[in-house]
């Protein structure tokens, strides 16, 4: 039985609970150091990072986590997960630029067709007060890069980012290629 951990301090979890479920592994909510044994992989979702990050300090989860996230724990981080995920001096897991709020006041939210490595068919990307990566650097790896450079999802081995909201569509690609190729 595989069991994929939300992380539950704040953010959109229902979604990603809900994700995690369509894909046919086991979901459990993560809000206690104690949630984070014996699962086969995290999902962080969306919200305020640096909310998420003092809860995480709080709740004493930040060091267990950056130490997983060393070992090869996957995780999948999306808008603010990619933020902690991404930070040196937060989760460390892949290798980049942040640039938080990155798309400025005009472009807050949007949504827009996308083009995944690999993939045939375009992502809707759902974007909200999103972060991107203005670099990323081996083994870091840009999974969609716009037109103008900006890298919106990346994967590092065992760690994967985005800077959308695939768990606000109902397409599960995301996940599924969390959960069937990175655990
Ligand atoms: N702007 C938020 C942050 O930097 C992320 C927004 C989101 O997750 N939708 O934490």
């Amino acid at each position: 039985r595989v069991v994929i951990g939300v992380l539950a301090l704040q953010g959109a979890v229902s979604e990603h609970i809900k994700m995690v479920t369509a894909c046919g592994v086991t979901p459990r909510s993560v809000k206690t150091q104690a949630d984070l044994k014996g699962l086969d992989g995290l999902t962080i979702p969306g919200g305020e990072s640096t909310t998420i990050r003092k809860l995480l300090v709080r709740e004493q989860m930040l060091e267990p986590l950056k130490k997983l996230v060393q070992q090869g724990f996957p995780v999948f981080g999306t808008c603010a997960g990619l933020v902690l995920l991404a930070q040196p001096d937060l989760l460390n897991g892949l290798k980049g630029t942040v640039v938080r709020n990155g798309f400025g006041r005009q472009r807050e939210s949007f949504e827009t067709e996308l083009t995944v490595k690999g993939w045939s068919k375009p992502y809707h990307g759902i974007f909200i007060r999103a972060p991107y990566l203005s670099e990323v650097q081996q083994p870091a790896e840009a999974l969609v890069t716009l037109a103008d450079g900006r890298i919106v999802a990346a994967q590092q081995n065992h760690v994967l980012v985005t800077s959308f909201h695939p768990e606000l569509t109902g397409d599960t690609r995301f996940h599924r290629y969390f959960v069937e190729k990175m655990i």
